[in-house]
């Protein structure tokens, strides 16, 4: 099959297993916000690999950064250390200090739902024998692995892979009562977002968060915070909990941390990430150089730019344009993590595809909303185009 041919999925010449919905578009390349597809058509991306490139595209410092580790040193193993997997713990470290007042520890992994495991094992170890209860919130997003799926609040996404592990329950997002009542001697943590991302760019309440860590606080759990999609400056903050300003015990982060490169990591207070003991968790690939060189350098150039800073401010200034469109009900988000709302007459996945052959990618997140989340470096001028191409697509009634 040559590179230019789209993988047909669900058919036996399809590569990969169909687990995805069939592919629109194969991209080749990408500078920046701009990607182009196999035919060189131009696109602008408003989705970011789903908020991961917020550095954008060929980001050259990230690109530098892992172009030389991997002529340094890639890999080898974690019976020893290196130099760039350590300073990467250290930067975690720093700025989760910096967001919470909390000095406190690191495991780097590989993707969100293994970040997800590791607080999942940790809350375990945390609460002890017979203490091992998980509560997270109706519709949640936190993984596909077993146990985060068994956190994840969407029952549908548990049917064909019963019986889900033990010790998960689920509560209505932003209704306080109720998490309250999930709660007996079982629980050891809460696990929440405080913007449900795949749930369609939901925030949380700021009172429900902190009223969340004052429950955590009475009870003795663990408040647990999946950053996996607001993390890394997407929402304004460098992390969702600092708009509430409140401290969470455990943080999970992945996504927006390696700018495309495939890492994650969950961090804990020093007491918390106490109860490991060596034996108690791993992965071949836990502080590989690579990863450790990409998350230095996100890091520093999202300090060097302020990242949060531009995030909020493009964000505030996307969401005001985005509402003066005719046929946007309502904007949702922080930053630019955000949802155009079409309302119930709008079939969001028609607007999708309208908008990608003009050359906008963006996202359906549920059956009336769009998702958009462009790269924190994108320009004024990109968000200016994006908002027309929306503008013109529902102008025309597409999806009416
Ligand atoms: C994407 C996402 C995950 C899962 O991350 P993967 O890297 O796909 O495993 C978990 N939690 C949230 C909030 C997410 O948005």
């Amino acid at each position: 099959m040559s590179s230019h041919q789209f993988p047909t999925t669900g058919h036996d010449h399809c590569p990969f297993m169909p687990v995805f919905g069939a592919p629109a578009v194969m991209f080749e390349r990408g500078l920046g916000t701009e990607l182009w597809d196999v035919n060189g058509k131009r696109y602008l991306d408003f989705l970011s690999g789903i908020a991961v490139v917020s550095l954008g595209h060929s980001n050259p410092v990230i690109a530098d950064a892992v172009t030389k580790q991997i002529n340094t040193l890639s890999h080898v193993s974690n019976f020893f250390a290196n130099p760039a997997a350590t300073k990467a713990a250290v930067d975690i470290n720093e700025l989760l200090f910096e967001a919470s007042g909390e000095r406190g520890q690191v495991f780097l992994c590989n993707s969100g739902a293994e970040a997800n495991e590791v607080a999942i094992k940790l809350a375990r170890k945390f609460g002890g024998r017979g203490r091992f209860g998980v509560v997270s919130a109706l519709g949640s997003f936190h993984g596909r692995t077993l146990a985060a799926l068994a956190a994840t609040g969407q029952p549908t996404k548990h049917e064909p892979f019963q019986p889900m592990p033990e010790g998960f329950r689920h509560v209505p997002f932003g209704d306080l009562a109720s998490l309250e009542s999930a709660i007996d001697p079982s629980v050891a943590a809460v696990l929440i977002e405080t913007v449900q991302g795949e749930g369609g760019v939901i925030p949380a309440a700021t009172e429900y968060l902190r009223g969340i860590r004052r429950i955590c606080d009475e009870r003795g759990l663990l408040m647990m915070i999946d950053e996996v999609q607001t993390g890394f400056a997407r929402t304004g903050q460098w992390f969702g909990f600092q708009h509430a300003g409140i401290a969470p015990d455990v943080v999970t982060m992945a996504k927006g941390i390696g700018n495309g490169f495939p890492v994650g990591a969950a961090w804990a207070r020093r007491e918390v990430a106490a109860v490991f003991q060596p034996g108690d968790h791993g992965s071949t690939y836990s502080g590989t150089a690579l990863a450790g060189a990409a998350i230095s350098a996100v890091i520093a150039e999202m300090r060097r730019i302020d990242a949060p800073k531009l995030a909020h401010d493009k964000g505030e200034y996307l969401a005001r344009k985005l509402t003066d469109v005719d046929g946007v009900v309502t904007v949702r988000g922080q930053g630019l993590l955000r949802a155009a709302e079409l309302g119930p007459g709008r079939d969001a996945k028609a607007v999708f595809t309208a908008l990608l052959e003009r050359g906008l990618v963006t996202n359906a997140v549920n059956a009336t909303s769009l998702r958009l989340a462009p790269p924190i470096t994108t320009s004024i001028e990109h968000i200016d185009e994006a908002v027309a191409i929306i503008a013109g697509v529902l102008a025309e009634g597409v999806g009416t």
